[in-house]
């Protein structure tokens, strides 16, 4: 089965060399044309012929783009959701050494450490570096097994810091046969303030568990620095470019350590055969997390969407099976009834279970065994997602 992976690089629009940022205004042309092409396409359900060139070529690839990743109903209703503002596909190749250039639209060129955008306007190139740890991931991918099969470009505003950036997504596919589950490992993200939970479980067993924790001394530590220069810059208007540095330091942080943690649970299931199953916290308890119990210097905002996505998308790269449940965490494993909350998030029922609240989706896990490992997992293509820009 091919699974699909984006890598997405970044740049800011304000920081690119003058011989590519002069040539930005022209792209960024080509993209409101095709996206007003794209636009009228969806809307004639389809129907509509391919547009001239330039834009020809992106309708192709478009379409190919859609049909390899198998999205559905691309045909039928347009991508409506996301479809509204494509970004533009562009067929790909990898140069790793001194292979011939395939003149496709992007060029990956490791030896020379550059991307080259083609083909979007008379022979025009933009060719864009390519730092180490861009190379270094293009080259993990590639180590995998993955393959370069397309990339999509697009100009866009950051949805942190509003910057304009260029994107460009390279998407990769690898062939690999579903993982057979043995096992399954519960990740609970309700305490996200306390790291991830999680435990391996096999039947009634629990193999193995422990929790992933961000560095929260430290984080912080740079919040009460943020903080007093916070006051300072209201004060006296001073340091207040110091203050945006280190929150921009701990969200980076925070983004880091998410990235290991999916990492880590991921490459805990691949060793352990084990279907991942997220504990999907609902909105009544995400709310709780955002308001209740907790001193306000002592949050720490992990992103559980962002995390959610990782771990689905990289669940999804390895083969490793992968499922969100709602496990209840003050509903009696044993007997179904609602327990009564205790101090310190333990949770007791009138049947006598008493555990910590953080365990409980792992007896939930133990009582659904059976249920849950069965392979009824979906694969949903994480990949457009990733890929199509989300403003
Ligand atoms: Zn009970």
């Amino acid at each position: 089965m091919g699974k699909y992976r984006a890598l997405v690089l970044k740049y800011n629009l304000l920081r690119l060399p003058p011989e590519v940022a002069e040539k930005i205004p022209a792209l960024l042309r080509v993209q409101e044309e095709f996206r007003k092409w794209a636009a009228e396409w969806a809307k004639s359900g389809g129907s509509l012929p391919p547009p001239e060139r330039p834009l020809k070529y992106f309708a192709e690839e478009f379409l190919h783009a859609g049909n390899a990743l198998g999205l559905k109903g691309l045909k039928k209703n347009g991508i409506e959701v996301r479809g509204a503002r494509p970004p533009l596909i562009f067929d790909a190749q990898l140069r790793l050494s001194k292979e011939r250039d395939k003149s496709r639209g992007i060029l990956v060129d490791i030896p020379r450490r550059g991307v080259r955008i083609r083909k979007w306007n008379n022979g025009n190139t933009i060719t864009l570096p390519l730092t180490d740890k861009a190379v270094e991931l293009i080259l993990e991918r590639t180590r995998e097994g993955g393959k370069l099969v397309m990339a999509a470009v697009w100009i866009g505003r950051s949805r942190r810091s509003r910057a304009v950036k260029l994107y460009v997504a390279l998407t990769f596919r690898r062939e690999i046969a579903p993982m057979e589950a043995e096992r399954l490992l519960v990740v609970d993200v309700n305490a996200l303030h306390n790291g991830l939970a999680w435990a391996v479980v096999e039947g009634e067993r629990i193999v193995e568990k422990g929790v992933l924790k961000p560095n929260i001394s430290k984080i912080l530590h740079l919040q009460k620095v943020i903080a007093r220069l916070d006051s300072v810059c209201a004060e006296k208007d001073e340091r207040c470019g110091e203050a945006m540095a280190v929150k921009s330091r701990i969200w980076r942080l925070l983004r880091e350590w998410e990235d290991e943690a999916a990492k880590k649970i991921v490459g805990l299931a691949r060793q352990y055969k084990a279907a991942v199953v997220v504990d999907m916290p609902n909105d009544e308890s995400m709310r709780e997390l955002k308001e209740g119990g907790y001193a306000s210097e002592k949050k720490v905002f992990l992103n559980f969407g962002r995390i959610r996505r990782r771990l689905r998308g990289l669940a999804e790269w390895y083969g490793v099976p992968y499922r969100e449940e709602r496990l209840y965490s003050t509903v009696c494993p044993r007997c179904g009834r609602k327990m009564e909350e205790l101090p310190n998030r333990r949770v007791k029922c009138q049947c006598g279970f008493e555990a910590h609240r953080d365990e409980v989706p792992i007896y939930w896990a133990q009582r659904r065994f059976p249920d849950l490992i069965t392979p009824s997992f979906s694969s949903s293509s994480a990949v457009l997602r990733i890929t199509a820009p989300a403003a």
